[in-house]
C-alpha cells in the first residue's frame, strides 16, 4: 500500500517530468553534498519502523529512518543488521541502501543486498512500484530490490525496505603487532579455518581480527571493538592533493606502496597514490563516488536499467 506521502512524491516527480527539471533524491545529506540548483525529492521526514517481527527476523522500515534508530530498535530485541553499515552522522537506511554500504563483516556474513527482501519505490515516471516482500522465498520475476542496491538515487526513489535481520552476537576483537605482508598471509590462512570470524583488517602496524561466539582461546591481546567503527569505512583525513584508492586484489599479492589499511581477508587495500596503483583500483575520495573503471558490458547494463527505470533521465546521475 502506498500512502499520502508517497503519492505526493509521485506528483512531484510527474511535475518535474512535465517541466523537464532534474531531481536529486536525498534524506539526511550525510553523504552527498547536493548541488544547490537541483530540486530535492526529500525522504528526511519519512522515517519509522512499519513492521517488525523479531521471531521472523524481518523488519520493514521507511527509507528515511536513521540507522541509529533502527539499530537501537533491533538491539532492544537482541538483533542487528547483518551487513554492519558504516554510519556517517545521521545516515539513513535508504541512503545506505542507495550506496550499497557494507562493513568489515562482509566476507563472513554477506553484503547489504543479501539482506534485502523487498522494496517499494517510485520510478522516473512517478509510478509507485512494489518488488519482493518480507520473505526470502518470494522470487518471481527480476530481483529488482537487490539490483537497485547501490544505484545511488539514479534509477528510482526507494521509499520502503524490508530487511532480513540477525540475532545480535557478542564479538571480541584481538590484535597483534606484525608486518603487513605477514598479516595478509595470516588473514588468508585464518579464512580457511573454522574460527568464527566477523572481521579481519590490517591497520597501523597491527593485525586485527574479530571473533564471535564460542572459539578457542586466543593468545593475542583483546581490544575494544571500537576499532571497527574507525575502519568502517576507511576514511582517513587527507590533504586536498592526496588521492586514496581502493584496490581489490586476487589473493595475497605483493605489497602495494602507500597502503594505509588492508581488509577483506587481504584482498582489499586502501592505498595513497597519485596515480592508479593497480588495474582494479577505484578512486575512493568519497565512498559514494561513481566507479571510474566500469567495464563496457556493465556500463551497457547500467544504461539499459536507467532507461527502464528513469526514461526521462530526471534523477541526477552521479
Ligand atoms: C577494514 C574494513 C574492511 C572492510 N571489509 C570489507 C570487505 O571485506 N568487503 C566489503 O565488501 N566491504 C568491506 N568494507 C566496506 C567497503 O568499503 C564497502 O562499503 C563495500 O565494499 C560495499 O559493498 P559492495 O561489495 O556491495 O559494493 P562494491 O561492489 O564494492 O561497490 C561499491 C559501490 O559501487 C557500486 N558499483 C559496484 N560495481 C559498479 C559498477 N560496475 N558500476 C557502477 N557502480 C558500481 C556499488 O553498487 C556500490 O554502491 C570494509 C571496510 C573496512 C574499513
Amino acid at each position: 500500500m502506498h500512502n499520502a506521502f508517497t503519492q505526493q512524491l509521485s506528483e512531484q516527480i510527474k511535475t518535474a517530468v512535465s517541466e523537464k527539471r532534474m531531481l536529486q533524491v536525498a534524506a539526511s545529506h550525510s553523504k552527498v553534498p547536493l548541488a544547490q540548483d537541483i530540486e530535492e525529492v526529500s525522504l528526511s521526514d519519512y522515517s519509522g519502523i512499519i513492521e517488525y517481527e523479531p521471531s521472523e527476523l524481518v523488519v520493514t522500515v521507511k527509507a528515511g529512518t536513521k540507522l541509529s534508530d533502527l539499530s537501537a530498535a533491533l538491539a532492544e530485541r537482541k538483533q542487528m543488521l547483518g551487513f554492519e553499515p558504516p554510519e556517517y552522522g545521521d545516515s539513513t537506511i535508504g541512503g545506505t541502501y542507495a550506496c550499497a554500504l557494507t562493513g568489515p563483516s562482509r566476507p563472513f556474513r554477506g553484503v547489504l543486498r543479501d539482506f534485502v527482501l523487498g522494496t517499494k519505490l517510485i520510478d522516473g515516471r512517478g509510478q509507485l512500484l512494489t518488488f519482493g516482500g518480507q520473505m526470502m522465498k518470494n522470487v518471481a520475476g527480476y530481483d529488482v530490490s537487490r539490483m537497485l542496491a547501490g544505484s545511488k538515487g539514479s534509477m528510482a526513489v526507494v521509499t520502503q525496505l524490508s530487511l532480513k535481520v540477525l540475532p545480535l552476537v557478542e564479538e571480541i576483537t584481538y590484535r597483534k603487532e606484525m608486518p603487513e605482508q605477514d598479516a595478509i598471509i595470516l588473514m588468508n590462512q585464518m579464512a580457511g579455518t573454522t574460527l568464527p570470524l566477523s572481521g579481519c583488517a590490517y591497520y597501523q602496524g597491527h593485525f586485527y581480527y574479530r571473533v564471535f561466539g564460542k572459539h578457542p582461546k586466543q593468545n593475542n591481546e583483546a581490544v575494544d571493538n571500537h576499532i571497527w567503527k574507525i575502519l568502517n569505512p576507511f576514511m582517513p583525513k587527507l590533504e586536498p592533493q592526496q588521492k586514496l584508492w581502493r584496490v581489490d586484489t586476487e589473493g595475497p599479492a605483493d605489497s602495494i606502496p602507500g597502503t594505509l589499511a588492508v581488509g577483506m581477508c587481504g584482498q582489499r587495500r586502501w592505498v595513497l597514490s597519485d596515480t592508479a596503483p593497480a588495474p582494479y583500483a577505484t578512486l575512493w575520495q568519497r565512498y559514494f563516488a561513481p566507479r571510474d573503471n566500469v567495464p563496457p558490458p556493465v556500463a551497457k547494463i547500467k544504461a539499459g536499467l536507467k532507461n527502464v527505470f528513469d526514461p526521462h533521465h530526471i534523477f541526477k546521475t552521479l
